[in-house]
């Protein structure tokens, strides 16, 4: 099988680029949730999996009821983690931890079999190092409907590094992505106070 491809995926405020404050999500986005769980889930090939890898606190973020994200290999990366990539067991499934993110990265295909494809699902400081190892980013593109409510924010990523090493790709979004994955009709969605549209950023 060809090597796991590295997706970083990502919802961010635009221009600037702001992704969550005081360690959660700035906004509530159903259908950009669904939109996440449909991509990350979804695979070209029955049987195989896609993996989840994220940070420890983006891992915290999630409410437990939620975690770990099923139908996802979920790996959590952590300098207190004590081994480079290891199966443990939290609410009777599976969870990976890691204490290094590039190394995790490297094993995850030798250790995981049918694994098809690696998002990379945040936060901030994960997302910031993983841009050099991206083959593609999925940005959900994300602007207040009226200017005067931008929410307030404290994580952000780096729009000039994203700009200077991915570009947009506005032709193969549909193909880039499994038949379970259903897109909306318009390619602008307007939910609670924001329109968001769904892009994919291929590396330079
Ligand atoms: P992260 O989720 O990026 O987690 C950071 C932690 O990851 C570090 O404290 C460390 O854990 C561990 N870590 C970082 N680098 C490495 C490494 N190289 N090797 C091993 N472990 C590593 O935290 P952030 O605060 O940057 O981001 C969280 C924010 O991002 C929240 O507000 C969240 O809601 C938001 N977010 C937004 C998303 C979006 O799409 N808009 C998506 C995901 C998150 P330790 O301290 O234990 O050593």
């Amino acid at each position: 099988a060809s090597k796991p491809s590295i997706i970083s995926i990502v919802a961010c405020l635009m221009p600037e680029m702001g992704i969550g404050y005081n360690g959660k999500l700035p906004w509530r986005l159903k259908q950009e949730m669904a939109y996440f769980r449909q991509v990350t889930t979804g695979t070209f090939s029955s049987g195989a999996q896609n993996a989840v890898v994220m940070g420890r606190k983006t891992w915290e973020s999630i409410p437990p009821k939620f975690r770990p994200l099923p139908g996802r290999v979920n790996i959590v990366v952590s300098r207190q983690h004590g081994e480079e990539l290891a199966p443990t067991t939290f609410a009777n499934s599976t969870v990976w931890l890691s204490d290094s993110l590039t190394r995790c990265l490297e094993l995850l295909p030798e250790r995981v079999s049918n694994l098809e494809r690696i998002y990379v699902i945040g936060g901030g400081e994960i997302y910031a190092q993983t841009s050099i190892l991206s083959d593609y980013m999925l940005i959900t593109e994300v602007r207040p409907e009226d200017e005067a409510n931008r929410p307030p924010m404290d994580t952000f990523l780096d729009p000039g590094i994203v700009h200077s090493r991915f570009e947009r790709d506005f032709d193969n979004v549909k193909d880039f992505f499994p038949s379970q994955v259903v897109l909306p009709e318009e390619p602008q969605i307007h939910e609670n106070g924001y329109c968001y549209e769904f892009a994919l950023y291929k590396r330079r």
